[in-house]
C-alpha cells in the first residue's frame, strides 16, 4: 500500500538523521556551543532499522541516511549493511547518504561494498582557510582524502554546496569547473532559517537567481529534466558538459512534488522539512513486537502532511522560521 498524503503526492524518499551530532560546526547550520540529545534518547541501529524497513514495506524506495554526521554514529556500517538487504531483495532502489566527508577515507570501500552507489559530500569552498573557518572545526585536506577514497571505491560523488553571500559566491564558477573536471555534479543551496545560529543570516542569504545570472555570463546553462529523487533543478553546462542543481527553497520552492519525509534519531517523523508538525513514531515503535501500531501511526502522519513550507529570510524577524537545527532532521 502506497503512502500518498493529502494532496495526491506520493512518498517513496525517507530520510534519516541517524545522529544530531557532528564533527563539523558550519557557522549557517549550528552555533559553535551546541546541546547535543543525550545519547540515550537515541533510537538503537536495530530500532532504526525496523522503522526504516517498515516504511520501505510501505513504499519507500529511496533511503538517504543524513545527520549531524551520519559517519559518527557508533557502528553506523552495521546499519547499512543491514539496510542493504533491501537493496539485494530489490524493494530498495538506492541506499546513499549526505556526509561532510570527514570519515570518508575509512568508510568509503565498505559503503561501495555495502551497495550504496552514489553519495553527497557537503563542500562549501576548496579554500583551506575559508574551509576552516566556515566550518569552524573542519580541515579541507581530510575532505579532499574522503573525496579520493570515495572516487577510488567506484562512488558516485555530487558536491552540495551552500551558497553563501561575500563567502563562496565568487568562488562557485572556480568550483564547478573543479567537479565537472573530476566527473562529479555540483548542486547549489539556499540557506535556509533553521535553528538559532551565532551571526545573523541575512548577511548570508544569496538568492540562487542571482547566482544563475552571473553564472549565464559567464557559461552556457541550458535547463535539463534530470532527477536524482530530491528537490534540485539542473542545467548541463555546456563549458564543463557537467551538471549544476539549484536547491531553491526560499526563491521557488518545489513542494508540489515533494516526494519525502524525515525520520530522527529519536523516532520523531518530520512531514516537511519547513514546518513544526512532527509525529512520534518511538512510542509505538516500542510498544509491541508487531509492526501494527507504526504502520498506523505512519499512515496517520502521513495524513498530515502539510502542502508546503514558507520559509522568509528578512530583517524584520530575526527569528528562525523553524526553531530545530538542519542537524536533527538533516536536510
Ligand atoms: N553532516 C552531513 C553533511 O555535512 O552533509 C549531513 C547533514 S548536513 C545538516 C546536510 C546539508 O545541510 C549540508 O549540505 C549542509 O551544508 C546543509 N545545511 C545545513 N544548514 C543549512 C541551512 N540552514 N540552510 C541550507 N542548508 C543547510
Amino acid at each position: 500500500m502506497d503512502m500518498i498524503d493529502p494532496f495526491g503526492r506520493t512518498i517513496s524518499y525517507l530520510r534519516v538523521s541517524v545522529t544530531d551530532r557532528c564533527d563539523f560546526r558550519c557557522t549557517y547550520c549550528m552555533a559553535e556551543d551546541m546541546a547535543f540529545l543525550p545519547k540515550k534518547d537515541l533510537l538503537s541501529l536495530e530500532e532504526l532499522d525496523r522503522l526504516c524497513t517498515v516504511f520501505i514495506e510501505k513504499g519507500v524506495r529511496r533511503l538517504r541516511l543524513t545527520g549531524g554526521e551520519p559517519l559518527v554514529r557508533k557502528n553506523i556500517m552495521h546499519l547499512v549493511r543491514q539496510l542493504s538487504r533491501h537493496l539485494e531483495s530489490g524493494a530498495l532502489e538506492e541506499l546513499t547518504l549526505t556526509t561532510n566527508g570527514s570519515q570518508l577515507a575509512r568508510f568509503a570501500a565498505e559503503l561501495a561494498d555495502s551497495g550504496v552507489k552514489r553519495i553527497n559530500v557537503s563542500l562549501d569552498t576548496l579554500d583551506a582557510d575559508k574551509f576552516h573557518k566556515i566550518t569552524r572545526w573542519g580541515h579541507l585536506d581530510k575532505v579532499m582524502a574522503g573525496i579520493d577514497a570515495a572516487q577510488a571505491a567506484g562512488l558516485k560523488v555530487k558536491l552540495n554546496a551552500v551558497a553563501l553571500k561575500d563567502f563562496n559566491d565568487a568562488e562557485l564558477p572556480e568550483m564547478m569547473r573543479w567537479a565537472h573536471g573530476r566527473g562529479m555534479d555540483l548542486t547549489v543551496i539556499e540557506t535556509m532559517p533553521m535553528g538559532e545560529i551565532d551571526a545573523d543570516r541575512t548577511d548570508q542569504y544569496l538568492p540562487l537567481s542571482l547566482l544563475r545570472a552571473s553564472l549565464e555570463r559567464q557559461f552556457t546553462l541550458t535547463d535539463i529534466p534530470f532527477k536524482t529523487g530530491g528537490p534540485a533543478r539542473y542545467v548541463h553546462v555546456a563549458e564543463t558538459d557537467g551538471k549544476l542543481g539549484f536547491i531553491t527553497p526560499m526563491t521557488h520552492n518545489f513542494c508540489e512534488s515533494c516526494n519525502r519525509v524525515r525520520l530522527t534519531c529519536t523516532g520523531t517523523l518530520y512531514m516537511c522539512l519547513g514546518q513544526e508538525d512532527a509525529a512520534d513514531l518511538r512510542a509505538p515503535l516500542r510498544a509491541s513486537e508487531g509492526n501494527e501500531l507504526l504502520a498506523d501511526a505512519i499512515d496517520e502522519a502521513i495524513g498530515r502532511k502539510p502542502k508546503g513550507h514558507d520559509f522568509i529570510i528578512d530583517r524584520r524577524t530575526s527569528r528562525p522560521s523553524v526553531s530545530r537545527h538542519m542537524s536533527v532532521t538533516g536536510g
